[in-house]
């Protein structure tokens, strides 16, 4: 007699009856292996053609043979001309749904065995409640991964008497196939759960110190513009008052950047970040850079060396950014005095920055990590307020004119943060 293959691969062999019918089980051939001979045969229902030929390809891979049918009234149709092992149905379809369709399989006395799995639309428990109460066998929640669909169908098939379970079935077949699915799902369920609340409490932590970092950021220069604001009501003389120009215009300028960080880390998050490259001289754009940031970090000598000129295909704006920022992180994340120095390299397909200092350094295992949204190190928090977004942004930006930035030793003491940009990028837009 012919023998079904047991898809699961968990029989161990022999025969049974269900019902009083008489049903073909896997039948190991000692080897471990399937005996393929009559392979079970499974009526996908679907009206989307694409579903079906999804559910069709894993079945067949499975080892099963697949009919398929674009709804419940062809289904039947099928199952009268010859009847399948198995009737897996989309709950929802046009026309029959496919709790009608159990019902339909149910009362017709030619076709009351033959068990029915629902796909149901998610974990909603009155999906899974309703097709079960109308008599499906089992059911399935969308999105599913293939390996659960093909378990269940090898739970339900083996509940119905087409496969010998390694663990004996104790009673009411059909209820503990259903109840190993659903406390399956309730096991998967967890686990997203714990895996979201983990994220949840990861994603609170990093609001709460972006918010402080933001408060603290923005207060500062605001004191620092108040207090000059009060010396300069107070001063007689209007020496305080011609130097406020100076100091509003420092300190707006820093309350700004940190607005248009946050801004951008957004944009980059959600992929719309964007970048409009033209023909530039980066050698150009690197020395407005040095001579600005020798203004801001007046403590800090800062070297540059290089070619003359540097022509390449890129937004010169969005890398004056980027080089600000790291020149920034080489003067915060190191002691005054402390010199910074930027070496450009011409390659004939690319141009290379490097930005050097002598500060804190960067421990291997971080390096990653300061790349990522709010990434900081230890040592980074210790010595000095940031967001953690500056380098999140450098990274996508450099990535979007299809160029690299990494980071490495700079011995014997300190960082040196390495940018290779493509002479002609061709970027126009995040991706
Ligand atoms: P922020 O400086 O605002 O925190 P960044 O994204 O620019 O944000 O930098 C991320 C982290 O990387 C910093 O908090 C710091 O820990 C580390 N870092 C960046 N640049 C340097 C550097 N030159 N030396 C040492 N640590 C650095």
């Amino acid at each position: 007699m012919a023998r079904a293959v047991d898809p699961v691969g968990t029989a161990a062999g022999g025969w049974d009856t269900v019902r009083g019918r008489e049903r073909q089980l896997q039948s190991d051939n000692g080897s471990g292996g399937p005996v393929e001979e009559t392979p079970v045969d499974i009526i996908v229902v679907d009206d989307s053609p694409t579903q079906v030929e999804y559910l069709r390809r894993i079945l067949l891979d499975a080892g099963y043979t697949v009919r398929t049918a674009s709804g419940a009234e062809a289904c039947l149709g099928s199952c009268r001309t010859s009847p399948p092992a198995l009737i897996l149905s989309d709950l929802v379809m046009p026309g029959i749904s496919g709790l009608e369709l159990v019902r339909a399989v149910r009362n017709d006395r030619e076709l009351c065995d033959i068990p029915v799995i629902l796909l149901t639309a998610d974990h909603d428990p009155e999906h899974v409640i309703d097709a079960l109460r109308a008599g499906a066998a089992n059911y399935v929640s969308k999105p599913f991964v293939p390996e659960v669909l093909i378990q269940r169908i090898g739970w339900t098939l083996e509940a119905h008497g087409y496969a010998r379970s390694p663990t004996p079935i104790p009673s009411g077949p059909g209820l503990f196939a259903t109840l190993r699915s659903a406390l399956e799902d309730a096991a998967t369920r967890a686990r997203e759960l714990e895996r979201s609340r983990a994220a949840l409490a990861a994603a609170i932590r990093q609001r709460d110190e972006l918010v402080a970092v933001v408060a603290h950021d923005l207060r500062t220069p605001l004191q620092v513009l108040q207090g000059h604001a009060s010396l300069a009501a107070r001063d007689g003389t209007g020496r305080i008052l011609a130097g406020l120009a100076e100091v509003v215009n420092d300190q707006t300028a820093t309350m700004v950047r940190l607005i248009d960080d946050l801004v951008d880390a957004t944009q980059a998050e959600s992929g719309v970040l964007q970048v409009q490259p033209q023909p530039i001289d980066l050698v150009k754009v690197i020395a407005s850079c040095v001579v600005a940031m020798r203004h801001r970090w007046p403590n800090h000598p800062m070297t540059a060396d290089g070619p003359a000129s540097a022509m390449i295909h890129a937004d010169g704006r969005r890398l004056a950014q980027v080089v600000t920022n790291l020149l920034d992180n080489a003067a915060k994340y190191s002691d005054a005095g402390s010199p910074i120095a930027v070496t450009v390299i011409e390659r004939s397909d690319a141009v290379q920055v490097s930005i050097a200092d002598r500060g804190i350094g960067i421990p291997k295992a971080q390096r990653q990590v300061i790349f990522e949204r709010h990434g900081r190190t230890d040592a980074g928090r210790a010595k000095a307020s940031g967001s953690g977004l500056g380098l999140f942004i450098c990274r996508e930006l450099i990535h979007l004119h299809g160029g690299t930035v990494t980071v490495e030793d700079n011995p014997p003491t300190g960082s040196r943060f390495v940018v290779t940009l493509p002479r002609d990028s061709g970027a126009t837009r995040s991706g």
